[in-house]
Parts: structure tokens; sequence; C-alpha cells
């Protein structure tokens, strides 16, 4: 057909991945265009991933809180959630960031075209137009030239075969809807997405049960950080079945009945009010019609690319969850940057040593680089340094003396390889350790880093100080 918009750059998918490519495209004086089939611009971690689950997560963690504050002394009434006025103040939250996406694109002259892409060929890409809140195919359908382009697809939840369609079974989408609060909950799949959604539910008041097919809970991080998580949220579940896997559900109208197997399942149907399927994420690469551009796509539904975060086709690039692991937003940006440094003519890569990860439950457990167990795996060589949080006189003032941080270093040169932190603000501190490895420090640069006292991430420089053997101890 004829075509009917021409451009320089052409963006598919508008999540962090594919707006921060349109934004520094446009910026570099591409003409730039951004498809998305979605209403608003910022893809899952905007609208159905990382915002809301934080604006429930930082409500669910003052809820929390209070519970302490009856030892220090102030108590109040039982809590009273009014699930309606929670649900219209997380998507306040996600409205304010994604209309502020929209301004930003508008006063970079990004157009946007709104609708479900799929190749043609190596230049030219079909846009099935939608309309309304969703996805709603208005019949119509725009064809886009484009010389360069980025795919920034993105990925969407596992959905497990075996389960009924019936709406007390939902995906992380449709817990973050807060439709009801149930009494009790199963969460299918013991990672950060799950395990952060039972964090919320349960302070709202249910019950739940974890059933994960691994041996541990939360993949990622420094197995000690978990054990600490563990003590500190075991009231949350009544069952955590590890080496598990739920093999049938039964959707009666008195709750969904579902049957277990594997090493610590219940012999009996366990009856609950609501299921969470968190069983991982998957690669939206299948379904954009890539053959047609002669893109390589992997069997599991990834994009491979080099360092440049070209594909195959060396004028189409790809980023974000669409190219592997790890899921997370921040990679997604800084692919986007180098991919639209890369098209522009610039020269530039991939070359992060670390990505840090953080789950954002109560407390927050947070990592990057290298773990304990990965370099035992690997063969490497390692010390580790432990500041517990029980000698920090800020985290005793805060009631957080339970946490701790925990530096990895070479064995050989001392530097900075990995480190974990697990204690109310993790997340924000983390970042520390990863400028740290990326700048090769070593725990004599960050003991001797003065950080203000009293902070928790004064906890940084106290473990450095351990690995040194040099901490003066002061609380
Ligand atoms: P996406 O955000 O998936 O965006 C892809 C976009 O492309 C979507 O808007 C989609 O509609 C659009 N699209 C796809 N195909 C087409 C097509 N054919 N035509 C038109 N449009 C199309 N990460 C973190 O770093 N921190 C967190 O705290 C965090 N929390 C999360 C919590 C939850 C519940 C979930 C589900 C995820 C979370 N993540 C978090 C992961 C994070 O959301 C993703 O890593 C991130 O959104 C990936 O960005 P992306 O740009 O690659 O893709």
């Amino acid at each position: 057909g004829a075509v009917d918009i021409e451009c320089e750059m052409l963006v598919l998918g508008a999540g962090p991945g594919g707006y921060s490519a349109a934004f520094r495209s446009a910026d570099l004086g591409m003409k730039t265009v951004l498809v998305e089939r979605y209403a608003t611009l910022g893809g899952v971690c905007l609208n159905v991933g990382c915002i809301p689950s934080k604006a429930l997560l930082h409500v669910t963690s003052l809820l929390d809180e209070t519970a302490h504050l009856a030892d220090c002394g102030v108590s109040f009434a039982a809590p009273k959630v009014d699930i309606d006025r929670l649900r219209a103040h997380k998507a306040g939250v996600v409205a304010k960031l994604t209309g502020g996406l929209a301004g930003m694109a508008k006063a970079r002259k990004v157009s946007i075209v709104r609708g479900v892409g799929s190749f043609l060929d190596a230049h030219h890409l079909e846009v099935a137009l939608t309309s309304g809140e969703g996805q709603t195919q208005t019949g119509e359908k725009k064809h886009i030239r484009f010389q360069k382009c980025i795919i920034a697809a993105g990925s969407t939840p596992v959905h497990l075969p075996f389960l009924p369609n019936d709406p007390r079974i939902v995906d992380s989408t449709g817990a973050l809807e807060l439709r009801a609060l149930p009494k009790k909950m199963l969460v299918i799949g013991g990672g950060i997405i799950g395990l952060e959604m039972a964090t919320v539910y349960s302070t709202l008041g249910a019950k739940i049960d974890v059933v994960e097919m691994l041996d541990v809970l939360m993949q990622g991080p420094d197995r000690d950080a978990v054990k600490v998580w563990e003590k500190r949220n075991a009231h949350r579940f009544e069952r955590i079945m590890l080496k598990t896997k739920t093999v049938a559900v039964e959707a009666k109208d008195d709750g969904l009945w579902v049957k277990f197997e594997g090493e610590q399942a219940p012999t009996e149907a366990v009856r609950y009010d609501m299921i969470l399927q968190s069983a991982g994420r998957t690669p939206n690469g299948k379904k954009i019609a890539a053959e047609k551009a002669g893109i390589t796509i992997n069997e599991r539904g990834f994009i491979p690319v080099d360092a440049q975060m070209r594909t195959n086709v060396p004028h189409i690039f790809a980023i974000g969850d669409v190219v592997g692991n790890p899921m997370l937003a921040h990679k997604a940006v800084h692919e986007a940057h180098v991919a639209a440094e890369v098209a522009s003519g610039r020269p530039s890569g991939f070359d992060a040593s670390v990505i840090p990860g953080v789950a954002y439950t109560h407390p927050e457990v947070a990592w990057v680089g290298l773990t304990q167990d990965q370099a035992k795996r690997d063969g490497r060589k390692i010390d580790t340094a432990v500041f517990p949080w029980a000698a920090s006189g800020r985290a005793i003032a805060n009631g957080a003396d339970y946490g701790f941080t925990k530096l990895v270093f070479d064995a050989d040169n001392h530097r900075i390889v990995g480190g974990c932190i697990v204690g109310p603000s993790a997340g924000d501190m983390i970042g520390e350790i990863a400028l740290a490895i990326e700048m090769g420090c070593d725990a004599i640069d960050i003991g001797q880093t003065i950080h203000p006292h009293p902070t928790l991430g004064e906890t940084l420089g106290m473990a450095a100080e351990v690995a040194h053997g040099s901490c003066t101890d002061l609380p």
C-alpha cells in the first residue's frame, strides 16, 4: 500500500526502552516516530509494573511501620482500607507520570502513532490503529517507511495453560488492578514480582501461600539476605511450598481449589479466594512479524543483539525486555541510549559491568554484581565483609537492626565485585556499590570515603572498613 508516514527513526513500543530511545533519537536530530498500541506511553513499567507496584508498596510499608510504632508508645486504631480510594491514588501516580511523558514527546516533536505494529519488510511497518483505553482496533491501517528502527516491544506475563479462565485468577496486571481483597491468596512463582504483590495483599489483610518450583524464593540475591527477609515476613505466609508445582485448579462457587505436586505439596486440594500467577514473563519478539524484516528471533522469542544493540539486520536495533534478561527498566533505558546514539552515527556501546536488582518488599533486598554463591560456582576467589545493622545507630533508631550490608571483593586485588543490602531503603543505597564496581574501587576507597552519620548508607563505609580490618565501630 501507499506510505502514509516517512521517518528517519521508527521506535516500536513506548515502554522505558522505547520512550528513552525515541527521546534520545529526537534529541540527536532524527525525525522520530513512536508506535504504541496502548493509549498511554510508559509501557509495562509505568502502567502495570514498577510504578503502580511501588505506589502500593509505599502505602503498605507505612502501614507496616505503624504497627512497629506500638513498641514506641504510639498506637492507632486498626486501619480501614478504602480499596477504591487506594486504587484511585495508584492511578493518579501513574497518570501523572504517563502524562509527563506525553508532554516530553511533544516537546521533542516525536510523533506518536497509536496502534499495533508489524513489519512488512526491512524498511516498512504496518500499524493497525487502535483507540479507546485499550487495544480496540479501529480497522484503519497506516504504513510507515523508516530508515532506521529500534524494537522495544517488551514482554508479557506467562499464562499457565491449565488455569481456568476465571476473574479470581490474575496475573501481575490484574493484581495491580486491586479489584478485591481476598482472605486467602495463592501466589504461583516466588520471584520478585510475586513477592512484591504478596507483600501488598498481605498487608491489606490476605493470608498468602506461595508455590515455587525451585528450591529458593527470590533467585537473584545473596542467600543470607533472603533469610533475613524470610524471617521478617514469616507472618505473611501460611505455606511456602518449594520444589512444588500447581498441577490443577478447579473454579467453584466457594473458591478456587488447587492441587499441588512436589516435595512440599499438601495432600488435599487447598481452597483460595484469589490466585496470582507470577511464573515469569515472555518476550514479545514473536508477535511483530520480525521475520518479514529478516530479523533473527531465538526460540524463546528474544531478539539477539550485539553490544551496539544491533540485530542481525544492521539498521534495525532492539532493546529492553525483548532482547533478554534481566528484564528491568533501568537496563532497557541504558540500552535505549546506546541504540539511539549508534543509530545517529555516534560511537557507543553497552558495557555495563553490573546491573543492580531490587526486591521492593518489606524490608527491601538489593544486590549487584557477584554473590558468594556465584563466585563459588565460577571458581572465583573472593572475600566478603558484612556490617550488621545491629551495630548501626541509625538502624537501631529506625527499628531496622535486623538488616545488613555485605560487600564481596576479589581476594587478590581487593576490588569490589559485588554487594548486597537488606533493610529499609536498600534499593536507594545499592547504587553506591554499583558505582564502586564500575570505577574499580577497592575496599579502602569506600572505607575512606566519609559517609554522613547517622545514616543507613554509612553501613557501606563500615562494611568496607570491616573488609580492611580497621572498623572503628562508630555506632
Ligand atoms: P515494556 O515496558 O514491556 O514496553 C513495551 C511496549 O511495547 C508496551 O507498551 C507494549 O504495549 C508495546 N508494544 C509491544 N508490541 C507492540 C506492537 N506490535 N505494536 C505496538 N506496540 C507494541 N523493573 C524494574 O526495573 N524495577 C521494578 O521495580 C519493576 N517492577 C515491576 C513490577 C511488575 C509488576 C512488572 C510486571 C514488571 C516490573 N519491572 C520492574 C520490569 C519492567 O517493567 C520492565 O523491565 C520494563 O517495562 C521493560 O521495558 P521495555 O521498554 O523493554 O518494555
